[in-house]
């Protein structure tokens, strides 16, 4: 579906777009990713197509070989950019945040993400930026660096209270010499693009301005817009692109233009191809326009003293911790 939209929309023809493919996740970054009893069960499963990773992600034949693909896509990404070939890659799979080193769950079985990281280390990096605006919180990559300084990874999802997978809350901070350099902020329900604007440009640039990243990986969040059938945040492509728009400045800012983008989750097939024309016209320069768009709602008193006050709270512990003034 992305390769057609992507070859209808003009992009393969860009002369600055390239076409990689994917090689399977090395198995020793798997290794360091996942714990070997995991590993195991997910090859058991594959094996015999018996079995479920966890209750909302099923098994199948031969589903070891497809996560391998699926994440190794991001790394293989990742080591294009290393050696210098691209500056930037965007993978329509990847972004398997809810995986964790000894499960998976929320339709994650490797986390392509923590893989991406541990490449990252072995060639030297030590300022990684995980920025994850996927609606969901990515709980399984918080919990790989939650004391690692290394990586820092801010998370904008949708108020885990009542949605999957109900972790990443303000609090959730890092623990030891990472304190600090796990942030979370969430919104209520039916917020659109006005709070969460006003949210973005509180917190991400003097975070950014501190950390100097030296990578990122990102995740645009197709799932937070207003027509995805999974969440109820209420975005348009507007806001996808603004993020994508000032994620991509910050990595030729700070990274050399280094920048990876892994889809993450999008359940609705027209605005997951619209925020994928966004996020590549973004980096390529491709001019693209998505369809007009009217969510039902705008944000209303109630909404904007919510996030008004979780931004508060967010600062209030984070900027301390890590001496932003
Ligand atoms: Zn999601
Ligand atoms: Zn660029």
């Amino acid at each position: 579906m992305v390769r057609d939209f992507l070859k209808a929309s003009g992009f393969l023809d860009q002369p600055n777009v390239t076409n990689i493919i994917p090689r399977p996740l090395d198995t020793r970054i798997l290794a360091k990713t996942h714990s070997s009893a995991y590993i195991r069960y997910v090859q058991r499963i594959s094996e015999t197509g018996e079995g479920e990773i966890d209750i909302d992600t099923p098994g199948f034949k031969g589903i070891y070989e497809n996560a391998l693909v699926t994440s190794g896509a991001t790394v293989t990404g990742v080591d294009a950019i290393l050696s210098g070939e691209i500056e930037h890659f965007y993978t329509p799979t990847g972004g398997f945040h809810h995986a964790s080193y000894d499960r998976g769950g929320g339709f994650c079985v490797f986390n392509d993400v923590a893989a991406s990281v541990y490449r990252l280390k072995e060639a030297g990096f030590r300022r990684i930026l995980i920025a994850d605006f996927d609606v969901h919180h990515g709980n399984g990559t918080q919990s790989y660096f939650y004391d690692d300084p290394e990586v820092m990874v801010i998370s904008f999802h949708e108020d885990p209270e009542w949605l999957y997978p109900h972790e990443g809350h303000l609090h959730e901070t890092g623990v030891g010499l990472g304190q600090g350099y796990n942030i979370n902020m969430h919104f209520p329900m039916d917020a659109g693009d006005a709070v969460y604007k006003y949210a973005f440009d509180r917190l991400v640039p003097k975070l950014l301005d501190y950390y100097k990243p030296e990578f990122i990986l990102f995740l645009p969040g197709f799932d937070a817009h207003y027509r995805d059938p999974l969440a109820h945040l209420n975005l348009t492509t507007d806001m996808i692109r603004y993020v994508a728009q000032f994620i991509h400045d910050s990595a030729h800012r700070w990274c050399n233009g280094r920048l990876g983008i892994v889809s993450g989750g999008g359940y609705h097939p027209d605005t997951f191809r619209w925020g994928v024309g966004e996020v590549m016209s973004v980096i390529s320069g491709h001019r693209h326009q998505s369809p007009p768009q009217h969510p039902p709602f705008e944000d209303d008193d109630e909404i904007w003293q919510i996030v008004r006050s979780n931004i508060s709270e967010v600062e209030g512990i984070i900027f301390p911790l890590l001496g932003i003034g």
